[in-house]
């Protein structure tokens, strides 16, 4: 039995909670596992509830996951500097295959070219944290700009 990771376990679904006909979970993405999900990102949290909303179907051997995570965001707009908002709505699909985690712990989900990411769970307990996190991180924009429009003029405007 592993000892819980503090911090680890946001996202945990229990196997026994799942119907053979597939079960539906919605999980908050709280700012603080946000904060520290994004540690390494130019991206911050912009302060409004995030949410992991995943349909598990038992699949054999394992379960497949389909799921779409929205968070918002905040990233310094790469033409006129001021933080822009950034909505992302990430989807993945994982097969979650019964086995000994890989010694990294980044799990394949992709979601662009609709391959599907495969992962391992041990026991009843499937915890989705580090792919929740890898599909914000992959998701993140190289040059986030502001959803409205901006110029460059606004770097010499005021603030408001
Ligand atoms: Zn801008």
């Amino acid at each position: 039995m592993l000892l819980a990771v503090p911090g680890k376990r946001t996202f945990a679904i229990h196997t026994v909670k799942i119907e053979p006909s597939g079960s539906d979970f919605v999980f908050e993405v709280p700012d603080a596992w946000l904060d520290a999900a994004l540690e390494a990102c130019d991206a911050s949290p912009a302060g409004r509830p995030g949410e992991v909303a995943v349909n598990v179907s038992p699949i054999s051997p394992g379960y497949y996951l389909t799921g779409t995570i929205h968070v918002h965001l905040g990233a310094a707009c790469a033409r006129c500097l001021r933080t822009a908002a950034l909505d992302l709505s990430v989807p993945f699909k994982v097969h979650m295959t019964p086995g000994t985690p890989e010694p990294r712990d980044d799990v394949e989900t992709v979601a662009e070219d609709g391959s599907l990411g495969t992962a391992h769970f041990q026991g009843e307990e499937m915890v989705l944290d580090s792919l929740v996190r890898e599909s914000i991180v992959l998701a993140l924009p190289m040059n986030p700009h502001c959803p409205e429009g901006c110029s460059i003029e606004d770097l010499y405007r005021d603030e408001d």
